[in-house]
């Protein structure tokens, strides 16, 4: 018995087509704007990564190996690099799993948590006058007082000011020093531990973003933030830049990190839609 098969007709139509019709010479225009992307100002909310770039004095740092870079014997210029860097430096991911057993590592977490509403809380002041300020409940509320509740499925963004301090690890991190000195002597704001528990216990947000190179203080020893955080598979975004250019309110964010299959953390390229 024959029976028709649908796909198959429609092949044999289309290479009749192809072989009768030229493409055409430029693509049509689109008759309406791309439904889902919204146009606006882009802003880049990442720092390079280079020789100088910020890392944990702890943390190896970012290194470009050059391997070729020239004029071949074809004729034609050719320019390749290897890079190594480890994972938590520069503009980059934590991934859940950095401070929560068998939460999320960078590969498993949901393109749709990389990409939302930014809600900025503006501690500039606060930073400015004390490196080692933490931003309250009370800094959460004076906000939200300000600028209205913070919206379901946020991307919460700390700007302290202090992305202006960067490359500059004494003022940015209050340290040069590397290694084990380094890390006791770190001094920048962060997101205090009880504002941390208030935000998952009131608050449904996709993620969290800061212009410091971490999510804890520098002074912090536990790191109860990134636990308290990473525990509900709410990553952060650490060493952010730019976020003195956002609105308020009103922004898009996408940070999409380098997908690292079992990373605790990952080099992000970061960027704001400004509508
Ligand atoms: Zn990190």
């Amino acid at each position: 018995m024959f029976r028709r098969v649908p796909g198959f007709v429609a092949a044999v139509a289309l290479t009749a087509a192809c072989q009768t019709s030229a493409p055409p010479a430029a693509p049509p225009a689109a008759a309406t704007a791309p439904p889902v992307f919204p146009a606006g100002r882009l802003v880049d909310l990442s720092h390079t990564y280079d020789r100088s770039t910020v890392f944990w004095p702890t943390a190896d740092t970012f290194r470009l190996e050059t391997v070729a870079d020239g004029v071949t014997p074809g004729g034609y210029y050719y320019a390749a690099n290897n890079f190594f860097s480890s994972e938590h430096g520069g503009t980059h991911l934590d991934a859940p799993v950095h401070f929560a057993q068998g939460a999320q590592s960078v590969e498993q977490i949901p393109l749709d948590r990389l990409v939302g509403a930014a809600y900025v809380v503006d501690v500039t002041d606060r930073a400015t006058a004390n490196a080692d300020h933490q931003v309250t409940v009370e800094d959460l509320a004076r906000t939200e007082a300000a600028q209205g509740p913070i919206p379901r499925d946020a991307i919460v963004l700390l700007r302290t000011g202090f992305s202006t301090r960067w490359p500059d690890a004494a003022r940015y991190l209050g340290t040069a020093l590397r290694g084990e000195p380094g890390a006791r002597a770190l001094h920048f704001p962060g997101l205090h531990p009880d504002a941390a528990a208030w935000l998952v216990a009131n608050r449904t947000i996709k993620a969290i973003g800061i212009d410091t190179a971490s999510i804890d203080f520098g002074q912090s020893t536990a790191f109860e933030s990134h636990r308290t955080l990473y525990a509900k598979n709410i990553p952060a975004f650490e060493n952010l830049t730019g976020l003195e250019a956002l609105p308020l309110t009103g922004a898009w964010i996408v940070a999409l990190p380098m997908k690292i299959g079992g990373g605790s953390g990952a080099p992000l390229r970061a960027m704001a839609i400004v509508p």
